[in-house]
């Protein structure tokens, strides 16, 4: 791979995240290929800054449009969506080096969220009305209107280029917000043509736009928004909130995880491990939901580990376009793949044995053996640090209190699955210290748009999907309407003696439990 010029850098480089002085281009790979296939031009901080304020100009007519207004223009990008889903998925498997089918699923979850949030943006984001709380309010009408924060400045990362980015637009769009979305470094050109779709071939108003580039502009965009949602690692996630924390604009993380599979004896132990097989490697394991680490109870572990090992050395490696040729695709961001090679590296140095994979494979693309690891334990990177690469780490556990503790024994906490009898599993799975927990399943909490996704611990601070993946985009606004009333009220001036005493005792007669003291009498 080549390293960035003073005038061009590719996405691999990095240099400039922790922000430095950006490039004026960034190049783009197709990492199943290594081939440079694009470039973009990097925003600057005075551009960022200009785009807010072109958005933000058009933001106050689509928040006027109303929810019915806006779900309308969003049926429409769901309609492009659903027409294009071929130029949509060459485009992201050629910058994610993803196969076909794992590409597939990111046009289908647009759609899917489009009409999710249009048809519940009533229910979730419309006034609210609210009966007083005491006869001291009755002639007060009470509201809440969810308000939308003018621009939302959405920062994307690399592993699902349309899902986690314009997924999230989708929400802030139907609440009414302006947009401006930073897709990561490495895969920006998908985001870039829905982003030009919408304004030229949809026609959508101007409250959707993209910048490019890395640490700086995400600084930037974060200096001009008013919401910033990011999605991305713990670390860039810190560095988010602290500038955030500058201006007090508000922030919903989305960070990383390591998330724990428990398979208790009493599992249907095929569907455990294809589970497990397809939930380690689906995206190459490049999901923050991807299943990290695996605790088996003693009974079923050989026969787990086993079948786990038989079912993840059948999958296919390699470049796919749309025969759905393999598996399992490329690394998308070599950062990412250094970063997989050394937790195996440690791993293996330390007594771990591979029972599948454990290397890299030589180029060209940047790919990585699906690896299953035994013999490990929790001295070790793979089962601490998030690998976020197709590698599991299985440890055999005596029970299922042993496996809780070493599930909980983590610094993230986004999801998990227990595979076991129903009853069990499910007891045992709320007991899991995380977001979101599945039982004989995997990932698909995701999928499942009426419920939160968020993450505990170090994954993140506040949630996508459901209620809040909407409400968290606007401000509450109460509004307190007079219904009656005349010239002054009783608490206003002039003070007296017995116009205070009067409010004074109608205040204790309601707040009082008893008669003694609803009659003004103190209690014994
Ligand atoms: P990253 O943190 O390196 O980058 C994320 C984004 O932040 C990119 O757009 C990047 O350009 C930008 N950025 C970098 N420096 C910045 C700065 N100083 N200020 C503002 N923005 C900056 O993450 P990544 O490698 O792109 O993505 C992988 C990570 O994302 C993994 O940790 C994964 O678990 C996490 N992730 C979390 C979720 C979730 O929903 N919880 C989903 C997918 C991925």
């Amino acid at each position: 791979m080549e390293s960035g010029t003073a005038e061009q850098i590719t996405a691999s480089d990095g240099s400039a995240a922790d922000g430095g002085t950006e490039p004026a281009q960034i190049e783009v790979r197709n990492p199943a290929t290594g081939a440079v296939i694009a470039s973009v031009p990097v925003a600057s901080p005075a551009e960022v800054a200009a785009t807010v304020a072109r958005v933000r100009a058009a933001q106050a007519d689509w928040e006027a449009m109303g929810i019915a207004g806006r779900r309308h223009w969003l049926g429409k990008l769901r309609d492009w969506v659903l027409d294009n889903q071929d130029r949509i998925l060459d485009t992201m498997q050629a910058e994610t080096g993803k196969v076909r089918a794992d590409a597939s699923n990111e046009p289908v979850y647009l759609a899917d969220i489009i009409n999710f949030y249009g048809k519940h943006a009533p229910e979730f984001i419309g006034e609210e009305s609210v009966r007083p709380h005491s006869p001291l309010l009755a002639a007060k009408k009470l509201r809440i209107q969810y308000r939308p924060h003018p621009v939302v400045g959405i920062i994307a990362p690399w592993n699902f280029p349309l899902i986690l980015s314009i997924g999230d637009a989708i929400p802030a769009l139907q609440a009414g917000c302006a947009v401006v979305l930073k897709p990561s470094e490495f895969t920006p050109l998908g985001l870039t043509e829905l982003v030009e779709a919408w304004k030229t071939e949809i026609g959508g108003p101007d409250v959707l736009d993209v910048v490019h580039g890395i640490g700086e502009t995400g600084g930037a965009l974060v200096d001009n928004v008013d919401f910033v949602q990011f999605t991305g690692s713990d670390r860039t996630g810190r560095k988010v909130m602290a500038r955030a924390a500058e201006t007090l604009t508000p922030v919903s993380l989305e960070l990383g995880g390591k998330d724990p599979m428990i398979v208790l004896a009493d599992a249907d132990l095929d569907r455990a491990a294809n589970a497990a097989a397809w939930g380690g490697m689906m995206n190459s394991g490049q999901i923050c939901m991807s299943v990290e680490r695996i605790y088996v109870e003693e009974p079923a572990y050989d026969r787990f580990v086993s079948k786990l090992t038989a079912e993840v050395g059948k999958l296919r490696q390699g470049p796919d376009r749309t025969g759905h040729d393999a598996e399992v695709g490329a690394m998308t961001s070599p950062n990412q793949s250094a970063i997989v090679e050394d937790h195996v590296k440690d791993a293996l140095a330390s007594g771990a044995r591979a029972l599948t994979g454990g290397a890299k494979v030589p180029g060209p693309g940047d790919y990585f053996e699906p690896t299953v690891l035994v013999d490990v334990d929790h001295s070790m990177k793979v089962m601490r640090d998030e690998t976020f690469g197709p590698v599991v780490g299985v440890m055999k556990v005596r029970d299922a209190e042993e496996a809780l503790r070493f599930a909980n024994d983590s610094r993230y906490g986004l999801s998990g699955s227990v595979f076991g009898e129903r009853e069990r599993a499910e007891r045992v799975a709320r007991r899991v210290e995380c977001g979101a927990v599945n039982v004989n399943d995997v990932l698909i909490n995701y999928f499942a748009a009426g419920v939160p996704m968020g993450g505990w611990k170090e994954s993140g601070i506040g949630s996508r999907h459901g209620e809040q993946g909407i409400k968290k985009f606007c401000r509450t606004e109460s509004v307190v309407i007079t219904r009656f009333a005349g010239k002054r009220e009783p608490t206003w001036y002039p003070y007296t003696r017995a116009r205070r005493g009067l409010v004074n005792r109608i205040a204790t007669a309601i707040n009082a439990r008893d008669l003694k003291r609803r009659l003004g009498r103190r209690g014994s």
